[in-house]
């Protein structure tokens, strides 16, 4: 049978076809996914990873689509989202949580219980297992500091708990991960003053409203904070703020991110990423390396 009578069978309402990648990342654009499921349990999983390993289709894990870029040709082969894996409970000093538990929510849990050492991640709109993959962070915090273990099964369906040792991380990388899927993680925090940390979630969700442009669709920094500078600072002074290319712009709020204010393809904010790495080039000598991630093909 075709792999995608197959997976429509097998998931039904779950899976869905030719689904256009807008829909599902925070840049509100790329071309369609051919196949687009919501594994959940463990048998699902299996399922889905028998089907592409036997069958050689291309298969991707899709979080909240917050740090993507989808090309306008679109996806081939298996796109599976987290989504529905959304479970997280607080145990004592120890929060669990599914792989597409948003982040935040983690935050939010920490805070609650008066938990520490999350809530400096507060407003990052991933989900837990695209936050472990990259080690996402903000306002000198990370993913890992907090981190005791990964759930996971790799492609050819066998489980694994990952400790934080087994997995060398550093600045927005974490070595090996791409050989897994994450399904959840565990991470312990220390005990701390409930109304202090109150008080820092709501800063850093004001700082992020202040300086972020969150009315218009973007995947936060286009570019990885190159060594003792900051990237937006290098396009600031490449002056390239506000610059457009089609329905793509440096946003004039923040100019390290690239923001979707016109119906932009991906192509037009390709392109923009291109030509702000080529123009900062250029004027500082300094080669940005993309955070974001490119999947799929472009149109020429
Ligand atoms: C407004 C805005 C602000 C942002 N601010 C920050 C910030 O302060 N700090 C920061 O670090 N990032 C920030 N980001 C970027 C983004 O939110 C993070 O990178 C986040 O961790 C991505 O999670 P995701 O679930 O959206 O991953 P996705 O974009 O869906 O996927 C990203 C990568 O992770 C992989 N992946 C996702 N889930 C899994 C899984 N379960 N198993 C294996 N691989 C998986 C995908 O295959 C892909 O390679 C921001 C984005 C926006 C739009």
């Amino acid at each position: 049978m075709d792999f995608k009578k197959e997976l429509s069978a097998y998931f039904k309402e779950n899976c869905l076809l030719d689904e256009p990648m807008s829909q599902h990342t925070t840049y509100r654009t790329g071309g369609p996914a051919q196949v687009y499921v919501y594994p959940n349990t463990r048998q699902e999983w299996s399922f889905v990873l028998k089907l592409a390993r036997t069958e050689n289709i291309a298969l991707r894990i899709i979080g909240f689509g917050s740090n993507i870029l989808v090309g306008g040709k679109g996806l081939p082969g298996i796109t599976c989202s987290t989504k529905h894996m959304n479970q997280a409970a607080v145990k004592d000093n120890r929060i669990i949580a599914q792989a597409g538990v948003a982040l935040d929510k983690v935050c939010e849990l920490s805070v609650a219980a008066g938990l520490g050492g999350m809530e400096k991640l507060s407003g990052i709109p991933g989900s837990v297992g695209g936050a472990v993959y990259m080690n996402a962070g903000a306002f000198g915090q990370e993913t890992f500091d907090c981190l005791e273990y990964v759930e996971a099964i790799d492609f050819e369906g066998r489980p694994a708990v990952l400790l934080k040792k087994d997995l060398p991380h550093g600045y927005r990388h974490v070595e090996g991960i791409e050989n897994y899927i994450v399904l959840g993680a565990g991470f312990t925090l220390e005990k701390q003053d409930f109304a202090t940390l109150t008080e820092n979630r709501h800063l850093i969700q004001q700082k992020r409203i202040e300086k972020q442009p969150l009315d218009l669709p973007s995947a936060g920094s286009v570019f990885k904070r190159p060594v003792g500078d900051y990237a937006s600072r290098l396009i600031d002074e490449a002056g390239l703020r506000g610059l457009s290319i089609g329905g793509a712009k440096v946003s004039e709020k923040h100019a390290g991110f690239i923001v979707n204010f016109n119906h932009a393809t991906p192509e037009d904010i390709k392109n923009l990423m291109d030509e702000v790495r080529r123009q900062v080039k250029e004027k500082s000598g300094v080669e940005l390396e993309l955070e974001q991630i490119l999947w799929g093909e472009f149109e020429a």
